[in-house]
């Protein structure tokens, strides 16, 4: 070994060890020719000094090397003299007292600073990844990524269940998004689609009698990168037989409590986690995923409205739509710039206007916002009408009461806009607090307006509700409700799953309602369709992310800043440069031709 000891290992008890370190140069400073480096390396820094009347040879090299050099330094661990102690250091207590520094590699000079904050931009910090993860926050996110693995895979291990690598080459399993398509070359015109997720497979296993399956799986989507995506990401896949869904949310819960308070023993984990119906989610936060960090629940307070003679209200109401709206505790004072925010927020995420009421005193003023529409009617109802809106929406003196009108599904996406940026306005949003839930029942089938046909909430595969088989053959395939959960976490969607449909008639029947020909079935769908003819078990399972989670335990802002390698915003490479032109050989070789050449 080229060292006896890690730099960040070391504290006032090894005072007098004598010890070999290796690492990386940080800062540098000279003291009336005394020279203090930092020496750090995975563990942590130290500060090593190199004093020319005892150790000459060494402090003169020491005047030599250049941040971010890599050296071995001999010394003496030494208490540090009182006064000189680094309380912003876990090393702090100590320095090294050098004898001995060899020089093991040069370096340019980086083109950040490699430190705890980096104000580099994000492009140079992907450009030079290596050295960008060589900063002790990024360094930190893998290792406790690496925790959250390692953890997943004990846990699950425990519960007899069998890590399985399914391939990554296979043919296309739909979960709604684009596949990214491999050529093959020895069947030319022919592709492999990278799995979305590994689902047949895993469903696949179950039929195989493997009854508890998990992989650390990547996931491949070509989907346009809006938000904090990434091209390929990772899930903890699982699935188990003969199970419901109970027994999937028990499991997913404990491991994400042991998981957390194993690796993250400092967030405010709040347990048990609830478990809410989506109708429910819906109708109390206006969000499938809402943040439960705090309350803010939504009040429908359509029947009220529609005895105002606010025009807003009523052409909502007339054409069944809905007046909702939620109470800011204690923030009926909200100046006019305050207010006007609140309308733009609302504005912004689509809605027509906010109507308020202040509860000043003891009685309720309704008050418009700014915006014409509004104030061109007017809530000018007797304060009696005021306070039965206030009494329904549980405000009292002080409050602010916030209304929006509209049609669903629109009017919950503006009213969850409002709940959110109101949330951060009053920093109700602790990151250190971590709210969990299972949101159940979601819908079976969503109406895709624009392709005119019904799609699956989740994915095909998921089983309907008990009762609800019957539904299929009617009218309303809306209403049909699934075994279809998530888990969410302050906000986020973390993981999705179901239990499963395990019988071909009715998995038939799903695909003939998407809209999928007998054909189409058949050459998409016919493997697992013909597996469920020889003794499929009942199963279901669940796929939580591991980036999104692993974000939030590090308190990190964006999924990019957890994976080692990740790809821009869009979707390009910019260490290795991918994605990129390949010559005209490998073209032909494949069978391709490329018929658009970007500019
Ligand atoms: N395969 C699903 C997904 O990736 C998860 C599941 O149903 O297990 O969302």
């Amino acid at each position: 070994m080229l060292r006896s000891a890690d730099c960040g290992s070391l504290r006032s008890e090894n005072a007098g060890d004598q010890v070999t370190l290796a690492g990386w140069i940080g800062r540098r400073r000279d003291h009336g020719g005394i020279i203090f480096l930092d020496l750090r390396d995975r563990s942590g820094a130290v500060q090593v000094v190199f004093n020319p009347e005892t150790a000459a040879d060494a402090t003169r090299i020491a005047e030599e090397v250049r941040g971010e050099w890599v050296v071995q330094v001999k010394g003496t661990v030494n208490r540090r003299p009182e006064g000189s102690e680094n309380p912003a250091m876990d090393t702090g207590d100590i320095e090294i007292l050098t004898t001995e520094i060899t020089v093991l590699n040069r370096s340019l000079t980086p083109p950040f600073y490699i430190e705890e904050d980096s104000e580099a931009d994000e492009s140079l910090r992907l450009r030079y990844r290596y050295l960008d993860l060589r900063r002790p926050p990024m360094l930190r996110n893998l290792t406790l990524r690496h925790q959250v693995v390692k953890y997943i895979r004990d846990f699950l291990s425990d519960r007899d269940f069998l890590e399985i690598e399914t391939p990554i080459l296979i043919k296309s399993t739909p979960e709604g998004a684009r596949d990214f398509l491999v050529p093959s070359r020895m069947q030319p015109g022919n592709f492999y689609a990278l799995p979305q997720s590994p689902q047949q497979m895993k469903q696949l296993l179950m039929v195989a009698g493997v009854e508890r399956y998990f992989q650390i799986a990547r996931c491949f989507r070509d989907e346009d990168l809006r938000a904090d995506r990434q091209l390929e990401f990772t899930q903890l896949d699982l699935e188990m037989s003969f199970v419901e869904e109970d027994d999937i949310l028990d499991l997913t819960e404990a491991l994400y409590t042991g998981m957390i308070e194993s690796v993250s023993p400092e967030k405010k984990l709040r347990k048990p986690f609830p478990r809410i119906t989506h109708a429910e989610a819906m109708e109390r936060y206006a969000s499938d995923k809402p943040d439960l960090r705090f309350g803010l629940e939504m009040t429908d307070v359509s029947e009220l409205a529609s005895e105002s003679e606010f025009r807003v209200f009523l052409s909502a109401i007339e054409g069944s739509g809905q007046i909702k709206g939620f109470v800011v505790p204690g923030q009926a004072g909200f100046v006019t710039g305050q207010m006007k925010d609140l309308d733009d927020t609302a504005k912004a995420a689509g809605a027509g206007g906010l109507a308020h009421i202040r509860y000043r005193g003891t009685n309720p003023v309704g008050q418009l916002s700014e915006d014409e529409i509004l104030q061109s009617a007017g809530l000018r109802m007797p304060a009696e009408w005021h306070q039965r809106v206030a009494d329904k929406m549980g405000a009292g003196p002080g409050d602010l009461i916030l209304l929006l009108a509209g049609h669903q599904p629109r009017l919950n996406t503006w009213l969850s806009a409002m709940r959110t940026h109101v949330s951060e306005l009053l920093e109700l949003t602790d990151p250190d607090v971590l709210a969990f839930a299972f949101v159940t029942k979601f819908p079976m089938f969503e109406w895709n307006e624009s392709a005119k046909r019904w799609d699956s909430s989740h994915h095909p595969f998921t089983a309907p509700d008990d009762g609800m088989e019957g539904e299929l053959d009617g009218e309303n395939l809306g209403d049909i409700k699934s075994k279809a959960y998530d888990l969410v976490c302050n906000g986020s969607e973390l993981a999705s799953g179901s239990i499963r449909i395990h019988n071909r008639q009715l998995q038939e029947k799903i695909f003939s309602i998407l809209g999928l020909s007998k054909e189409e079935t058949q050459s998409q769908f016919g493997q697992i369709l013909e597996a469920f003819e020889y003794g499929a078990p009942p199963h279901g399972g669940i796929a939580p992310g591991i980036d999104r989670l692993v974000a939030i335990l590090t308190g990190s802002t964006s999924i990019r800043d957890v994976i080692a390698f990740p790809k821009t915003q869009t979707g390009s490479d910019p260490l290795f440069n991918a994605p990129a032109p390949v010559g005209p050989n490998q073209l032909v070789e494949l069978s391709l031709r490329i018929t658009e050449q970007l500019e």
